[in-house]
Formats: structure tokens, sequence, C-alpha cells
């Protein structure tokens, strides 16, 4: 990348939201990633059209982000620039309708947080995602989902830009959402913000509701360990978790990627671990849960930079 091209990039961001050489190890779950050439933290709707205007007249590699929790950055990084939608662009918005709360939040808005505004406002509906520890925006990519809920359940419209510049906006039928999947992930568009739809409830509900999930993923998941949640996909009619320990291989390890002895379907980063190596152990997962069971795994976590 041209040295005119990052300070056309630093023009239009801003000088102190764009990092040059920066390790994707300090902005994944994981901690794991080499160096991307540029990270930018775009704050505004036009910033990321003009960006997106600027990688296309210089044929820039371009990866947008949110919280890096579902992310698997290659040890050789990424060449090209990541933007970063998180605290610089999560403004939350709502408003009472009726017997509904109409939340609006810019994709970089995190869970947590905005299951915590939700609840301060009575909304009720929410309180899978709390603990999903992403952004909205990455969740209605992948139709993130956890005890029962899934994005698609709450989201009524997102506004997203093509890869060429064009902003839509899309209803929740146009959003197309499937199993870990959306029209957002299958055509590479980018999230800008989302509107929910939720119901209003009583506020001690929910927030048990909220405790009662929090406690149930701290006693089964490796929260205080590097990962990227849920390695593998669930293959329909089974789960990988079982799959995975039915193969023998809770605590399987490989360089510094380890199978979760807490919960198999996490992959954890022991210390030090690089990305070859989550890719050799995932790859041999796949290979022995397959000779066991017959079932193909497929990963959850994205790959950038292989
Ligand atoms: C401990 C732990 C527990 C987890 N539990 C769950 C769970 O219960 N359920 C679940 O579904 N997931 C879970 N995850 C995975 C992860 O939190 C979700 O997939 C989350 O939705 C990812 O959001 P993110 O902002 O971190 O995305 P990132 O990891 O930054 O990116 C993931 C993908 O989303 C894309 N993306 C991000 N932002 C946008 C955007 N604005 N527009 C378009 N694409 C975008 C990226 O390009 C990339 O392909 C867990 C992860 C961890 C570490």
């Amino acid at each position: 990348m041209t040295e005119t091209e990052v300070k056309r990039i630093k023009e239009i961001a801003g000088e102190s939201f764009v990092k040059e050489n920066v390790p994707m190890s300090d902005h994944t779950t994981f901690k794991i990633g080499g160096p991307a050439d540029v990270m930018c933290m775009p704050q505004s709707k036009e910033q990321i059209i003009e960006l997106l205007r600027v990688f296309r007249e210089n044929g820039t590699d371009f990866f947008f982000m949110g919280n890096g929790s579902n992310l698997l950055v290659s040890d050789d990084g990424f060449r090209g620039v990541i933007v970063k939608l998180l605290d610089d662009f999560s403004d939350i918005n709502l408003a009472q309708k009726g017997n509904s709360l109409i939340v609006n939040a810019r994709a970089g808005a995190r869970m947590w947080r905005l299951g915590m505004t939700i609840l301060e406002n009575n909304g009720a509906g929410f309180e899978f995602g709390t603990g999903i520890p992403g952004t909205i925006g990455g969740a209605v990519m992948m139709n993130a989902g956890a005890y029962g809920g899934e994005i698609k359940d709450v989201v009524s419209e997102a506004s997203v830009v093509t890869r060429d510049g064009r902003i839509l906006e899309l209803s929740n039928e146009a959003l197309d959402f499937g199993y870990r999947r959306s029209a957002v992930s299958d055509k590479g568009l980018i999230v800008l913000d989302v509107t929910l739809d939720l119901d209003m409830g009583d506020k001690n509900d929910i927030k048990a509701k909220i405790d009662e999930l929090t406690e149930k993923r701290k006693t089964k998941q490796p929260l205080d360990v590097p990962s990227a949640g849920s390695t593998f996909k669930r293959p329909e009619g089974y789960y990988a978790a079982a799959l995975i320990e039915e193969a023998g291989l809770k605590g399987f390890t490989i360089g510094g990627a380890q199978v979760s002895e807490k919960h198999a379907g996490f992959v954890i980063n022991k210390g030090g671990a690089t990305a070859a190596d989550v890719i050799a152990l995932t790859d041999e997962i796949s290979r022995r849960v397959y000779e066991n069971s017959g079932v193909r795994l497929e990963l959850e976590v994205r790959k950038l930079g292989f």
C-alpha cells in the first residue's frame, strides 16, 4: 500500500483512528494473528462510503470486523486495510411504540452493552444475545444465536452497504437468515446499522433470564482463556462438542492450541498458539471425527489472511 493511500485514509477517518502494522493478536479474542498493514476505525457512514471508494480506486484489499470474537487471522497477518467497527461506531437509540421497544444500533455496538441498554428500558427477547461477546454487526452477519434464540428473531431491518458503496435497506425477510449465515455473509455486504423490534417486558424477569444464561455460560464455557467461541458449526442432527468428545479428543493439543477440557466445542489458546497450530488441530479434529462418526464438521470461525 502506498504512503499516499495511507495518508488519504487518515484524512477520511482522522489521523488518530488509523494505525499501521497492527498485530491482529491484539484485536481478536483468540489472541492470535500477525500484522495487518493498516487498521482504521471510522466513526460515520459517510467515512465508510468514502473509504470504500478509495479502496476501489486503488484496488486495495479490505476486511470489515467487529470485536474479533469469531476470527482466526493467519500468522502472516493481512495485506490490506482492516476496517474495525466497534466502540467508535456504536450509537444506540431507543423508542417505545405501543407495546414494542424499537432499538436502532450502529454495527459496532457490543452485544453486552446493547443487552444492558435494552434491559434498562424493559425490552424483552434479547436476553439470549447479551452474553455473545461480539458486535451487533457481526451477529447479524452470521445470525448469531444462543440458548434457543437467534438474531433473526429480533431484527426487523438493517442498513447495509455493498462492497462497491451502495447503501441498501434490508427487511428481515431480505436478510434471508439461516443457520449461522445471512444475505450479509452470502453477498459480502457490510452492516451499518440494525433495527430491533422487541416486546416490552418485566425488568426483573428479563434480568433473571440474563443472569441465568450468564451463569450457564460461566459454568459450561472456558471463558477465562482465549478462544473464538464454538469452533465448528452444529452438524444437522448432532452436536459438534459431543462428536469431538466421543472421538476422544477432549484436551487434545497441537502446539499452543487445545480442545478445551471444559467444553469440547471450543478450541482454546493455552498460550502462544499460532494460527498454524489452530489449523493443524481443527484439521485433525475434522479427520478423526469423520473417522469415528462419519460426520463432516465445518468451521464456524471465520478465517482471514490464509
Ligand atoms: C467465549 C465466546 C462465546 C461465544 N458464544 C457465542 C454464542 O453463544 N453464539 C454465537 O452465535 N456466537 C458466539 N461466539 C462467537 C462470536 O461472538 C459471534 O460470532 C459474534 O457474532 C461475532 O461478532 P464480532 O463483532 O466479534 O465479529 P468478528 O469476529 O469481528 O467478525 C466475524 C465475522 O463477521 C464479519 N463482520 C463483523 N462485523 C461486520 C459488519 N459490521 N458487517 C458485515 N460483516 C461483519 C467479519 O467480516 C467476519 O467475517 C462466541 C465467541 C466467544 C469468544
